[in-house]
């Protein structure tokens, strides 16, 4: 691996995020057949996931805009949150209260259904491979940051594409984001970047015995905007890394084909050929050679 300048003095931005709700319910994950589970704030995980908020609230509706009885912001982070079951209109719970004394019965002020508290599935099932992943998406939704344990893994990058896969599996762009974010702060403090195994990963040539690829390749498959950001992503760091040593030092059978086309495919617009091909020039500068032997004999 070629040494590269280390910028890890470079003022980074500050990662901006926003105060996360919580909310007052739990849900329990569930990791393969085991009854080992984390718990987690559902409506923490579901604003952030449309895969766990279809799994735990049905047909909530995403988190945004207002609440439509006061018409205040829903998202303030300092307020409780409640839906409706039947059309997964979000609301204010405080307003849903008041709403309720003053309309006889309990009909939802948006879809007149009948008011419904009964709880929808509060715990998630996923297959025991995916422990890691999602225990560095559970700090994350809690913390803000891809907490990622470097100095057990060495300079291994497959743990943080596979993390970028989770996110894709959970459908949290955001997410994903803050993992390329923090390959990035990796590679820049320490000078490494993603090996073969983790390109062949993001490109899905890797074998592993662990069968990422049922659970996370074929989700990935269907989600291509996430995967080509993934891989564009692996290109641009090598392109960054590249110069005339590491063609030599590195072993390219190891790499999968379409990671090669693409690297080359992007180096060639970053670096197209100064002069284009000019079938005169060549032959010039033949005839000049051949005349040079001829003096040498
Ligand atoms: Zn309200
Ligand atoms: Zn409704």
């Amino acid at each position: 691996m070629p040494p590269i300048r280390s910028r890890a003095g470079k003022n980074r931005a500050v990662q901006r995020r926003f105060t996360p709700y919580f909310g007052n319910k739990i849900a329990d994950i569930f990791l393969g057949d085991s009854s080992r589970h984390f718990t987690i704030h559902a409506d923490l995980i579901c604003k952030s996931s449309p895969y766990f908020r279809k799994k735990l609230q049905g047909n909530r509706k995403e988190i945004a805009g207002s609440c439509s009885i006061c018409f205040d912001d829903l998202d303030t982070g300092d307020q409780q949150l409640t839906y409706c079951t039947t059309c997964g209109g979000n609301f204010h719970e405080e307003c849903t209260t008041q709403w309720f004394k003053q309309s006889r019965g309990r009909l939802c002020p948006l879809c007149r259904g009948l008011w419904s508290k009964r709880c929808k599935n509060q715990s998630v099932r996923l297959l025991s491979l995916c422990q890691n992943d999602f225990a560095v998406y559970r700090d994350w939704l809690y913390s803000g940051h891809v907490t990622y344990d470097h100095a057990v893994q060495q300079d291994d990058f497959k743990p943080m594409v596979r993390a970028y896969l989770f996110s894709m599996y959970v459908g949290d762009v955001k997410f994903g984001t803050a993992v390329l974010q923090a390959m990035l702060d990796w590679y820049e403090d320490k000078g490494s970047y993603p090996d073969q195994d983790a390109v062949a990963l993001a490109y899905g040539t890797y074998y592993d015995e662990d069968a990422i690829d049922r659970c996370y390749k074929e989700n990935a498959a269907n989600n291509l905007p996430g995967l080509h950001r993934l891989q564009r992503f692996l290109v641009d760091t090598y392109m960054a890394v590249a110069h005339a040593t590491w063609f030599e030092d590195e072993d390219w059978h190891a790499y999968p084909h379409e990671f090669l086309r693409d690297l080359v495919v992007a180096m060639y617009y970053k670096h197209p050929a100064k002069n284009k091909w000019n079938i005169d020039t060549w032959k010039a500068e033949l005839e000049a050679e051949e005349w040079s032997v001829q003096e040498q004999n």
